[in-house]
């Protein structure tokens, strides 16, 4: 009876925990029971047993075969995601590549000799050609006939809203990590579903304003800013001017200051951890956004608010406006996407919006509980978001799980896990722009390649190596990072790995940027300078992670934690092969674990779903190759 009862005990877990399980399940195929019973009659207790352990036969095998039905739509998901986007429903119609049989005209310049078509058309860095990446990888079109993005054949929904988005980031203008990519991507979709989308964000003097159609200064207006004097709040009025524009056909409008030489929030060449106080200013963004929805007459159906930088809207719009009367219809959406900072702010920090902070400290509002008895207590603005919001969708369902049922809450989990709160919760999976993060069509890449074409594949990883003045080596297999370099994401692991694929004949390319750079950029500069084999670039290029991506055969995820993770849709999109040390739940099916009893299987590496309960996690070591 025991492993049987083991195998059932799954049925006992939350939903989401059911994969964990599966290999116990599946590999409980003994009766013991049964066997001993047989050849004779049996008595009415070993009856009554017996039928137990039938009924709880019955029950495995259709455990077995829902979980045999999960894995088998799952690859299909998986190879959707990696087919040609004409096949799929969300994807753009792309034709499979086109390869013209074109005569070779004159000698290759692939440092391969690769004389197809493909190769032929790529204009092939010099090594170490400074930002190579910045320039047109071709110089002939690509062999592909592609289709706009935008002219998918998606059904409208039947009531068409009008949403905005209040939001730090925005992808490709002004992106850190994946919260710019997801409102970039979501705001496409809703659009391509017939809603009324616009994105208010704040308008940094980092923007890559060349991606930005139509820009254009729209008007000035004054927003509401308290400001500290002699201890005490003081409110002025803000002159505040916006911009309009369509970003990837989504349109935006961006506010920042009139005057930054009086006030220089947004000012300077980074978007975090500038020149300015990002409280301040992002505080100072909620309050703008809302008065120029007030000013401009919107009243959208839906204001969805991303993350801490956002949350403050949601609590000034049912205080302050929706009381005031001036905004009556939005309902507020909070998107949490990572709870890792979870927007800290000091009761007089509040101010900065012009609204005193005081009325908010209470324990059913937005007070920080850990600060209870403190002199001051502090406010925590994604408390606030939560509790001021009608819906709070999460990256990922698991994410939501984990934040509310388990550890990932933190100290929040409390408050989440109130009734009346956690029924607002929505754990929604991310999903990447399959139109933007597109290997058959990516402009940004010297050769295209799709599932069943990969020929391109190759070329980008020779493109690559020759680019960054490394060994041109295609039988080296290339592990590559693409992260932001923070505490979250594991820099140590990175940093070890560098050694590790040197020790091991591999080639590693890690781009990240980060508050965490300094032993990796360090890494740079001594043991790694001009190495054959090894580039670790300390920077962030929208364009160059395209690249590495479709370089890559192996995409390195150290994070301790993911609440979805875009890197990793992103690297399967292209080809890559993930290598993950901690397993986040909401990308179950997609990675290859690194542990030496789940390798590469006949079926592909997402032959079997795992998850971490069932796994050990490979501690320092990184054991990957
Ligand atoms: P997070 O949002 O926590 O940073 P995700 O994996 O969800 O993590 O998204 C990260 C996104 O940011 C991916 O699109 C990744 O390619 C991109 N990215 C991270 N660091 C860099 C960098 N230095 N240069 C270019 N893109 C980066």
């Amino acid at each position: 009876m025991k492993p049987l009862l083991q195998g059932c005990g799954m049925r006992a877990s939350p939903p989401g925990n059911c994969r964990a399980n599966a290999r116990p399940l599946l590999h409980t195929t003994a009766l013991p029971g049964r066997r001993a019973l047989a050849g004779r009659a049996a008595s009415p207790a070993e009856s009554l047993g017996m039928i137990e352990v039938l009924k709880e036969l019955e029950a495995l095998r259709e455990e077995n075969q829902r979980l045999k039905e999960m894995n088998a739509r799952l690859i299909k998901e998986k190879a959707i995601a990696f087919e040609a986007p004409a096949a799929t429903t969300a994807g753009p119609a792309i034709a499979p590549p086109v390869i013209e049989p074109k005569r070779s005209s004159g000698p290759s310049t692939s440092p391969s000799g690769s004389e197809s078509p493909l190769a032929r058309g790529i204009h092939w860095p010099t090594p170490n050609e400074p930002n190579f990446w910045d320039r047109p990888a071709r110089h002939e079109p690509f062999p592909l006939k592609l289709e706009d993005s935008l002219q998918m054949n998606i059904e409208k929904d039947s009531i068409p809203l009008h949403i905005v988005h209040i939001s730090a980031e925005l992808a490709p203008i002004g992106k850190v990590g994946g919260l710019g990519d997801v409102v970039s991507g979501l705001s496409k979709a809703c659009i391509a579903r017939g809603h009324q989308v616009s994105v208010i964000m704040p308008f940094y003097e980092s923007l890559d304003n060349d991606q930005i159609e139509g820009l254009k200064h729209e008007l000035d207006f004054e927003v509401p800013k308290g400001f500290i004097w002699d201890g005490e709040m003081r409110v002025c009025m803000l002159r505040t001017t916006m911009f309009s524009g369509k970003v990837c056909g989504v349109p935006v409008q961006l506010i920042r200051p009139a005057d930054w030489n009086a006030c220089p929030l947004f000012r300077g060449s980074k978007i975090y951890g500038g020149s300015y106080d990002d409280r301040e200013a992002y505080l100072y963004m909620c309050r703008a956004a809302l008065e120029l929805l007030q000013i401009t007459g919107q009243q959208p159906h839906i204001i969805q608010v991303h993350d801490w930088h956002a949350a403050a809207t949601s609590m000034l719009y049912w205080e302050v406006y929706n009381k005031g009367g001036s905004l009556w219809r939005p309902r507020m959406v909070m998107t949490i996407h990572n709870l890792d900072n979870s927007g800290e702010c000091r009761q007089d920090e509040f101010g900065y919006t012009g609204i005193p902070g005081e009325p908010y400290a209470h324990v059913d509002k937005a007070l920080d509980e850990r600060t209870i008895g403190h002199n001051p207590e502090r406010l925590n603005l994604m408390k606030g978001g939560v509790i001021f919001s009608n819906a709070v969708v999460t990256v990922s369902p698991s994410y939501a799980r984990d934040i509310v049922f388990a550890g990932a809450g933190g100290f929040l989990r409390e408050v989440f896990n109130l009734p009346h709160v956690s029924s607002k919760f929505y754990g929604i999976l991310n999903g990447v722009d399959v139109a933007d993060w597109n290997p058959a069509g990516d402009p940004v890449l010297p050769a295209n390649f799709n599932a069943t074409s990969l020929e391109g594949k190759a070329l980008c990883k020779e493109y690559l190596q020759r680019g960054l003045g490394m060994a041109v080596d295609p039988t080296k297999p290339l592990v590559a990072v693409v992260s932001r370099l923070e505490g979250q994401k594991n820099p140590g692991l990175m940093h070890a790995a560098a050694y590790h694929c040197q020790d091991v004949g591999a080639q590693y390319v890690l781009l990240g940027s980060g508050s965490q750079a300094g032993p990796l950029r360090q890494a740079a500069d001594t043991d790694f300078k001009n190495h054959p084999h090894i580039r670790i670039l300390i920077q962030y290029s929208e364009r160059l992670s395209h690249l590495i991506y479709a370089a890559a055969d192996m995409v390195l995820v150290p994070s301790n934690f993911e609440p979805c993770g875009l890197t990793q849709l992103a690297a399967m999109r292209y080809g890559a092969i993930l290598v993950v040390d901690f397993f986040a739940e909401a990308t179950c099916g997609h990675v290859l674990w690194s542990h030496p009893d789940y390798k590469l299987t006949d079926d592909g590496y997402c032959a079997q779903y795992f998850c971490c309960s069932n796994l050990r996690p490979c501690a320092t070591e990184p054991s990957w190759l």
